[in-house]
């Protein structure tokens, strides 16, 4: 383990511990730090500090750290934040171990703060000690060695296998409750606050190597490192699955964007994509944290994405079926065997398809066996339960049954129950981890289920690095350092395309009009002729795009409409670009956005006029390794577009993957590049060239 980690055992599994700070005020934070250390049966010794008082809650207090005969482990700090500087110094000065800073008024509160946090963390930085804090609302350890509850919540974690790390103090409280109610046991709880030292990502690597730590859930309102965060993630993934809930989502308009990729890149958008491709379970909201924590907590995942549902009702069952389908899960088809072994004991109206629908008549033993029929389906690789209750039946006896029929394949099927049923029958099941994880709806349950089988896969897939291209990156890095900041001219656009071996439409620079119409000569009629001029950014808008021009004449003819009209809406052509018409395929774009702290996020996703309407597009970010860059091209909702409908051929896809693909190393190479279009690219079908038809490329100053 290396020294950092090292440094959390004194704050996690302390053998002395001193709460500085202490109060006789049962009110107060001082006093339920102590108190619940003390009930909740701490395994080691807890020494209050506190000048002004003798005792608190029966234990002798210390005036101050040093009057401590014993070596102190951890310290927890709770005094008022101008006193924390100088206790943060008797902390170093008597040698502990490790700290936790309550106190809140630091960074949280606005530069003064944030001077003051900084003092105190260089200070431990130097000292070589780990604080979790400012600002927080302490650490738990459920480990019955150390049992420790160093937080002044109400409620204490209890033993089980999550790791939880909230950033929001208040929002521990809650996340203790609620795990609690749901029967979702925690190993290690930490708020890690204002991050100023201890944060996520150590919070990751120490439950990393943590065996009694399955599942690791985190609240977080930022991302102090995120490209840290990534690299950990991924290898932490690998093992265990990590659930985020990243609140904060309505970052967008935070940078410049007059790309289309800038435009429909918010900050979420980078957020989302980035958990995806490093393997994080994203959830939306806290009670979806909770529904997927716990199908985390106590099933196994599921070995492919083919779901059995079994139900003692029509509509449900329905319901069921259109949640999980839209999620990507796929109904099982059932054997015959199944069936039969099925039919046996059902009524003759039952269903016997899947959904297997057993009508109200249902018994808790029809439940238990109908369950451990279809789960004995090689064909089955999850289940859903589901029970309305009818008159006279007991919930809790259909569950329980389930539980048992579920039970052969615990340690390979994954199940879940969706129980409507009556308020008592859920104040029942509190706290209870022995059954199977009950939804109230079929719809949270189906997105748990959907998130294992995601999860899943992206841990079944091969780690692959992204493919290294052969380019002409000397001469992108000499047109990129002719320019100051800002877009590229057309031709340094094109050029930089080509030298990363993007295919490009013939294209040729001309100075005047007489000009254009000798290229166009040149370059075999029909053309297309583009406007160049400062600042023109949306050419065919201004009427700066005249396609399909036939003849020199025609050439010369669209030249004079284009300088009117541009002339009318205040730009002058310097030059006009002239390409080769392209006709059929379909227009696809690409794009880059870099944000400051993610890196940069490649878009792709239908092009030309559909990128207005359908905004249908999906995002990566770096590095990107092949199989990510082929789920961004079949990601998209009109995918079906691209293999061709009504008889159209199907678009050649792997050069649209070597096209993203080449995108990244060129977003990676070279930071400066803010911003990429290639709007529309065609894709075409394998056997004729695909091309990028207009490009634009915007520059950060140097
Ligand atoms: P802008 O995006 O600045 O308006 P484009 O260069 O993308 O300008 O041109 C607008 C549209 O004209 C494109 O979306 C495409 O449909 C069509 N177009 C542009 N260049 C060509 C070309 N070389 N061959 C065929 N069609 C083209
Ligand atoms: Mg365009």
């Amino acid at each position: 383990m290396d020294t950092s980690l090292q440094g959390l055992q004194p704050i996690f599994a302390p053998r002395t511990v001193a709460v500085v700070g202490a109060s006789r005020n049962r009110r107060s934070i001082g006093y339920s730090i102590v108190h619940n250390m003390l009930v909740n049966g701490f395994t080691g010794a807890v020494f209050p500090v506190n000048p002004k008082a003798e005792v608190v809650h029966s234990l002798k207090c210390y005036p101050r750290l040093s009057a401590i005969p014993d070596p102190i482990d951890l310290a927890v700090v709770v005094v008022p934040k101008h006193h924390v500087e100088s206790v943060v110094d008797d902390c170093i000065a008597v040698g502990v171990g490790g700290m936790v800073v309550i106190s809140a008024g630091f960074a949280e509160t606005g530069p003064e703060g944030a001077v003051r946090e900084r003092r105190i963390l260089e200070k431990v930085r130097r000292a070589g000690i780990r604080m979790v804090g400012p600002n927080c609302m302490g650490v738990s350890n459920t480990d019955p060695s150390v049992s420790l509850d160093a937080t002044f919540a109400p409620v204490t974690a209890r033993r089980g296998s999550v790791g939880f790390v909230s950033q929001s103090g208040a929002l521990g409280v809650a996340i203790l409750n609620e795990a609690a109610a749901l029967g979702i046991g925690l190993t290690q709880f930490v708020s890690v606050g204002n991050k100023a030292d201890v944060s996520g990502n150590d919070m990751l690597q120490l439950w990393h190597r943590d065996e009694n730590t399955r599942v690791i859930c985190m609240y977080l309102e930022s991302f102090g490192n995120p490209r840290r965060f990534t690299e950990i993630a991924k290898q932490v993934g690998r093992d265990k699955p990590i659930l985020v809930v990243k609140s904060g989502r309505t970052d967008a308009g935070a940078r410049a964007a007059s790309s289309h990729t800038g435009a429909l890149a918010g900050l979420d958008v980078t957020v989302s994509a980035f958990l995806a491709q490093c393997g994080v379970l994203r959830a939306n909201t806290m009670a979806e944290l909770f529904d997927v924590a716990r199908a985390l907590d106590r099933c196994p995942l599921p070995r492919g994405p083919r779901l059995a549902i079994v139900t003692n009702a029509g509509g449900p069952g329905i319901m069921a079926t259109d949640a999980c389908v839209n999620l990507g899960l796929d109904l099982a088809e059932l054997t015959d065997q199944t069936r039969q072994r099925l039919a046996e004991f059902l009524p003759a109206e039952a269903s016997l398809a899947n959904p297997v629908d057993m009508i109200a008549s249902a018994s808790p033993e029809s439940y238990r066996r109908a369950l451990e029929i279809v789960l004995d389906d090689p064909g089955v690789d999850m289940a859903l339960v589901v029970n309305v209750t009818p008159l006279l039946e007991d919930p809790s006896e259909v569950l329980a049954a389930a539980t048992e029929g579920a039970a052969n394949t615990r340690e390979t099927k994954p199940v879940l129950a969706v129980m409507m049923a009556k308020e008592d029958f859920y104040a029942s099941i509190h706290g209870r981890d022995d059954l199977l994880p009950v939804y109230r709806f079929p719809e949270p349950a189906a997105v748990a289920l959907g998130k294992l089988e995601r999860y899943a896969r992206w841990r079944r897939r091969p780690l692959t690095t992204p493919p290294e291209f052969d380019v002409d990156s000397t001469r992108v890095r000499e047109i990129l350092s002719s320019y100051d900041e800002g877009y590229l001219g057309p031709a340094h656009t094109f050029e930089i395309l080509q030298a990363y071996g993007i295919p490009c439409v013939a294209w040729q620079v001309a100075e005047g009009a007489a000009q254009a119409a000798e290229v166009a000569e040149a370059l075999g009629f029909p053309v297309v002729l583009k406007a160049i001029a400062p600042d023109l950014v949306h050419k065919s808008d201004a009427g700066g795009v005249a396609v399909d021009l036939r003849s020199a004449q025609d050439v010369l003819e669209a030249a004079e409409t284009m300088t009117r009209r541009l002339a009318e809406v205040g730009h002058r052509p310097e030059a006009f670009l002239v390409q080769r018409f392209e006709k059929g395929g379909h227009e696809v774009i690409f794009g880059i956005s870099t944000d400051p702290r993610f890196g940069p996020l490649l878009m792709f996703g239908l092009g030309g006029k559909y990128v207005e309407v359908f905004g249908d597009v999906k995002f990566a970010v770096t590095p990107l390794a092949e199989a990510e860059a082929r789920d961004v091209i079949g990601g998209l909702r009109g995918h079906a577009l691209l293999e061709g409908v009504r008889g159209e051929a199907a678009a050649d896809e792997e050069i649209l993957v070597d096209v993203l693909l080449r995108l990244a190393q060129l977003a990676t190479r070279h930071p400066r590049i803010l911003e990429l279009d290639i709007n529309p690219f065609l894709a075409r079908p394998a056997g004729s060239d695909p091309v990028a038809l207009d490009a634009r490329i915007r520059l950060c100053p140097s």
